[in-house]
């Protein structure tokens, strides 16, 4: 705490992962579903972590999380590095104080994550009391204010109510709070609005931008919408069968998308307006991850492939800070 600190570069990012991979148990033994993942979350930053169901977003979440599966997952390459420390390395104990204090997460099946049976203030105060060491006392007022914040009408009554007492949205709510509620620099948000109506969808990614904003975290936003990304992402990155296809700054992703998979991510937008429903932007089958095919593992549902596209798998850089693996991005679309 005395130390001299080094000048802080505020553009230095607060988590850095790099070359992660992550494989679950399979009944053929273990299958690899997140391959050499690099990303960087930057204070006060929004990244959009884009791809279709299955291609690994919440895997990487949970890994950078600590919280896989303990038998049947596990992180087998990569680093997390949380402020300059490889969180992977460090000892059990003090590896869940460092996420905990420092991550806070909103998971993809976020009903199911309230305990049923415990009143939403006791839960969201409990991470209060964990990584702030409140009282029980200074943990419900916390609670009540942490309900506020997140837009729940009359929290001091509320704050003593259970889950199923709540509305889908106003639950998602009060998952946000409980994520909130160690005063994290960095939230990970799992799909937080899929099971809600579009009205109430909008109303949360609301709130998350503005807490966002106000409270200048890094917020990664998992998603397999792109429309829900449009003007929230300072970052985008792009997942395609575990693996990061296209990476760069907002605009200039939707402006000039570098990879065929990308490009077909953003002409469903329009469609699925129009029609009121999510879409299946690539014709055919998310690839089998145990069974990928040679050189590049998005080209057999592409309508660019080539015959290098078989042999060799594509690594290029198209600018500074937006690459995208793909033979020809940047060229010849
Ligand atoms: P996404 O969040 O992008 O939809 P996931 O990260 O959930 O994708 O899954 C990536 C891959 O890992 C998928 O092939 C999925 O079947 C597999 N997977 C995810 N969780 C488990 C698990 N607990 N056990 C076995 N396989 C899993
Ligand atoms: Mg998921």
């Amino acid at each position: 705490m005395t130390e001299p600190r080094p000048e802080v570069d505020v553009a230095a990012p607060v988590l850095e992962v790099s070359d992660l991979t992550v494989e679950f148990r399979t009944a053929r033994g273990w299958g690899v579903a997140v391959d050499g993942v690099d990303l960087a979350l930057r204070p006060g930053r929004t990244l959009a972590v884009l791809g279709e169901s299955g291609s690994g977003k919440s895997a990487t979440a949970r890994a950078i999380m600590g919280v896989l599966p303990a038998r049947s997952g596990r992180v087998s390459r990569g680093q997390v590095v949380l402020h300059g420390r490889d969180v992977l390395r460090l000892p059990a104990e003090e590896r869940r104080t460092v996420r905990g204090a420092q991550v806070g997460m909103v998971f993809q099946d976020a009903l199911s994550a309230l305990n049923p049976v415990l009143p939403v203030g006791y839960q969201i105060g409990e991470g209060c009391r964990v990584h702030l060491g409140l009282s029980r006392r200074a943990a419900r007022q916390r609670a009540v204010e942490l309900l506020g914040l997140v837009g729940i009408p009359d929290a001091r009554r509320r704050v003593d109510d259970y889950p199923h007492q709540f509305s889908g949205g106003m639950r998602q709510r009060v998952m946000i709070a409980t994520a909130l509620a160690a005063d994290p620099e960095i939230l990970i948000a799992d799909e937080p609005t899929t099971a809600l109506d579009v009205t109430v969808q909008a109303q949360i990614l609301q709130l998350l931008a503005k807490l966002q904003a106000d409270r200048q975290m890094s917020l990664m936003l998992i998603t397999h919408d792109m429309g829900v990304v449009a003007g929230m992402a300072h970052d985008i990155l792009v997942m395609y069968a575990g693996r990061v296809v296209e990476q760069g700054p907002g605009d200039e992703v939707f402006e000039h998308p570098a990879h065929p998979y990308t490009r077909a991510l953003l002409d469903s937008i329009c469609t699925a307006d129009q029609k009121g429903r999510p879409l299946r932007v690539i014709s055919g089958q998310p690839p089998d991850l145990g069974n990928l095919p040679s050189g590049c593992t998005f080209r057999t549902g592409c309508p660019q492939a080539a015959d290098i596209c078989r042999t060799r798998p594509p690594v290029l850089q198209v600018s500074h800070e937006h690459f995208g693996a793909c033979h020809f991005a940047g060229g010849a679309s």
